[in-house]
């Protein structure tokens, strides 16, 4: 049985189901690394370029990982867009050969490129070559895709319940995790799946606010027409796909009125988050809003901090909107 490794970083937050049900239909064993830890962190910073945002790093840290097993293939899509019209960081577009460039003892990689901005047609055809590595029959590689898919959109059904999507893909493992919604405040998170979900990178935050009693709300809960809707209300069209996701999200939750306020988490060295939490800050002007910044070098101390006087600051708020109601004459 061939093993085919896959880094638990940058898109395994978003497609893990889906790519993990294709090669298993096909008889392959998947590898997942572990999660994130400082020794993975370290050691993506190690390898990969000093230019590159935290998360890249970490994907290195998980590559190194499974460079130590005995693998037939590494999987790294090369992801340039998932969706027509849009585009994905092009950060994404250079690991495989960023990964060749700084890593000596690399298993084999399979870099499809996923570019659905004008067509799936080359996608496609790369996932079929792929197949073949495993299977001389088309349908059986079909049958796999379109599993996979099905399992996908399972996966995110579970997501849009209110967990994370680090918890759906644990819950569509099989694993039991309680759903956490009866918090005093309601929080909207948003970040880039890779960073907010990934519990080392954004230092456990969404955790953390469940601890403070707070129930998060992710974009994972919105519906896709309404994100986008929201996002189109922008005077021109944002074609990155996670910033428009963001945008949106946020111009949506700030027209939830049982939402009490707002938290973006950015990677420090993004180039989209740069601009992109400047655009939520300037556009969200009736909710609280904070900006956390994350890198390498950031203290939880610093962190919790911040979330504490965030969530006192929405308590004080929601006391004086009680408090205003209040006739003077009793
Ligand atoms: S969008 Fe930002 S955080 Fe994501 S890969 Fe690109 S630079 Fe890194």
């Amino acid at each position: 049985m061939n093993k085919i490794g896959m880094p638990r970083g940058l898109f395994y937050y978003y497609y893990y189901p889906l790519y993990k049900t294709f090669f298993s239909d096909l008889d392959a064993r998947v590898i997942l690394s572990q999660k994130t830890t400082r020794i993975t962190i370290d050691q993506g910073i190690d390898a990969a370029v000093d230019e590159t945002c935290f998360p890249i790093k970490v994907y290195f840290g998980h590559v190194k990982e499974l460079c130590r097993y005995d693998l037939d293939y590494l999987f790294v899509p090369r992801l340039v867009s998932i969706e027509p019209r849009s585009y994905i960081c092009p950060k994404f577009m250079g690991v495989p050969d960023m990964l060749r460039a700084s890593i000596d003892n690399l298993p084999p990689l399979i870099d499809i490129t996923v570019d659905l901005s004008r067509s799936d047609r080359v996608y496609k055809d790369q996932l079929f070559k792929t197949g073949k590595l495993f299977t001389k029959k088309t349908g059986r590689i079909k049958d796999a895709y379109e599993h996979g898919k099905q399992e996908l959109a399972y996966c995110q059904a579970i997501a849009a319940q209110g967990y994370t999507m680090a918890e759906a893909i644990d819950i569509w493992q099989g694993e039991d995790i309680e759903q956490q919604l009866n918090g005093s405040l309601r929080i909207g998170v948003l970040g880039h799946g890779y960073s907010l979900y990934d519990e080392a990178i954004s230092m456990n935050i969404i955790s953390r606010l469940r601890q403070m009693g707070c129930t998060v709300v992710l974009p994972e809960a919105l519906s896709l027409e309404e994100i986008e809707q929201e996002a189109a209300t922008m005077p021109k069209r944002i074609f990155w796909t996670l910033g428009r996701k963001m945008v949106g999200s946020a111009l949506k939750m700030e027209k939830m009125a049982d939402i009490d306020g707002i938290i973006y988490v950015a990677c420090f060295g993004c180039g989209p988050d740069s601009f992109i939490g400047e655009i939520i800050e300037r556009k969200v002007s009736d909710k609280a809003y904070m900006l956390i910044i994350i890198d390498e070098h950031t203290g939880e101390g610093g962190l919790v901090t911040r979330l504490e006087a965030f969530c006192d600051m929405l308590k004080r708020r929601r006391r004086h909107k009680i408090e205003d109601y209040i006739s003077a004459y009793g």
